[in-house]
């Protein structure tokens, strides 16, 4: 079908109420479940041909987490679609006040390459709890995971429900210029701004899921072997080609010394010393990609690995010193298993150097002083993060994910996801009888004063 058509066929689809009905859409979330589940083969076969995913990554970063998103949603649809009181002040008495999820209606969702299945299937299973009408837009450069996406949604959904429209960013451009409802985009901020402009063409709400650079702090006080070995994992996994990757370490300079030597001991201990023949890491996604990431290596002093091969196209993790801040790899997201690194004297350094950059979606803090988690907690704007951890803030439905400024606007997961796929209507419920004289006029002195009473 035509996308012009496809899109109508949806609009006239969700007029009928259908989608509204929460059985219905437990039932759909339930199918999909089962759908996915049947599939898991065929996902991470998928997943391995487009960018070399070990099994258990596949499962544990992508498969396995759409699941638990079902199961969050198969559990808790009727609690999340139904409506909430809200509190009715005096002024509005004799009355109810009510709070309902209204669904947007047809929902357009952009993914991109990285986690291809995951961050397709997971906006889509929210905007489905939530009563939408959804066209799923996965990307072209993992064209494998793309058409398991299609084969799963077909055998779950009548296209005027869900739809895929597979292809590259001319099949984008042709869904932006319809009229959507809302719009679920994850990918680079470059693109978002596109997104966003089509977007405002019909005042469309967006959620933008963007990238950047986040960053990594790692203070005097702080247990480095531990440091070192979540922040290697942080960059491993999917061979660094994940939105939320630790970008760049800002290292206290007392770890000097030591820093490459634990950096090396702890991407030996993940994969083997020699990683780029290790089955479990990911490649790079594609030969330009790969070279763009192997010309960041001119950029600094390599410290520890540096290795690359460019049949597998793989690249072992690198600690890269850098002295100069503007240097391209730390001007640009690197998206690979690039780390570069920065030593600073005082954290007053790193907090200046942070702020007076773009917001970034993640910040990793490894210290044992409250007062330096206390002040990068509430002081540093940053979309989300993890205080002695990396990456594990997303791996919970019990947070919103989202960034702020460049790195993206709204959030999802869990219940965010439910709500940022509805408007919250709110309903004032009077019964016929019952009123307040005083707010109609003619406003006499004495109505006046109840008026400044009630409202002071
Ligand atoms: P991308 O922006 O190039 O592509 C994403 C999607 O947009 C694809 O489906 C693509 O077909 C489409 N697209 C590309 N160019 C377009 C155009 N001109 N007009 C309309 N549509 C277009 O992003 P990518 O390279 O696939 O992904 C990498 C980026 O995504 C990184 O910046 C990363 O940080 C970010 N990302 C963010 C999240 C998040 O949840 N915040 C998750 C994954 C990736």
């Amino acid at each position: 079908m035509e996308i012009p058509q496809l899109v109508a066929s949806q609009q006239l689809y969700f007029r009928t109420d259908q989608t509204r009905d929460v059985s219905k859409r437990r039932e759909a979330l339930k199918k999909l479940r089962k759908a996915i589940a049947s599939n898991e083969k065929n996902i991470a076969k998928a997943l391995e041909q487009d960018l070399g995913k070990a099994k258990a990554e596949a499962y544990m970063t992508e498969t396995g987490i759409a699941l638990t998103s079902l199961r969050y949603f198969i559990r808790n649809i009727r609690t999340l679609a139904k409506d909430k009181k809200a509190k009715t002040p005096v002024t509005l008495m004799p009355g109810k006040c009510r709070i309902v999820a209204e669904p947007y209606g047809c929902t357009l969702i952009i993914a991109p390459w990285n986690y291809p299945f995951l961050l397709a299937i997971d906006p889509l299973i929210a905007a489905v709890a939530a009563g939408n009408c959804a066209i799923v837009k996965p990307s072209e450069m993992a064209p494998a995971t793309s058409q398991v996406i299609a084969d799963i949604i077909k055998s779950c959904f009548e296209p005027d429900w869900v739809a895929v429209c597979q292809g590259g960013i001319e099949t984008s451009e042709a869904l932006l210029k319809e009229r959507f409802d809302y719009i679920f985009y994850t990918g680079s901020p470059r693109v978002g701004k596109i997104v966003m402009q089509h977007a405002a063409m019909h005042l469309t709400p967006v959620t933008l899921e963007l990238g950047g650079k986040s960053p990594c702090i790692i203070d005097e006080t702080a247990d480095i072997e531990v440091a070192v070995r979540r922040t290697v994992f942080g960059k491993v996994v999917n061979a660094g080609q994940t939105c939320v990757a630790p970008d760049y370490l800002l290292v206290h300079q007392s770890w000097r010394d030591r820093l490459p030597e634990v950096f090396k001991a702890q991407s030996e201990l993940l994969l083997g010393e020699k990683p780029l023949e290790s089955k479990e890491y990911t490649h790079i996604i594609n030969r330009k990609h790969f070279d763009r990431l192997t010309a960041y290596l001119q950029d600094g002093k390599v410290l520890a690995g540096g290795d690359i091969r460019t049949d597998t196209l793989t690249i072992t993790p690198t600690l890269l010193e850098v002295s100069d801040p503007n240097v391209s790899v730390m001007q640009e997201e690197i998206f690979g298993p690039i780390l570069p690194v920065i030593f600073y004297e005082h954290i007053s350094e790193v907090y200046e150097y942070v702020r007076s950059h773009e917001k970034p979606l993640a910040l990793y803090l490894f210290s044992t002083d409250y007062s330096v988690i206390d002040y990068v907690m509430h002081n540093i704007p940053f979309g989300g993060g993890c205080i002695n951890d990396t990456l594990m803030h997303v791996a919970t439905h019990h947070l919103p994910f989202g960034g702020i400024g460049n790195s993206g606007m709204g959030q999802y997961h869990g219940q965010w996801g439910f709500e940022t796929f509805t408007h919250q209507k709110s309903v004032v419920m009077k019964p016929l009888a019952g009123d307040l004289s005083f707010r109609y006029p003619p406003y006499t002195w004495k109505k006046l004063r109840l008026i400044k009473f009630f409202l002071r």
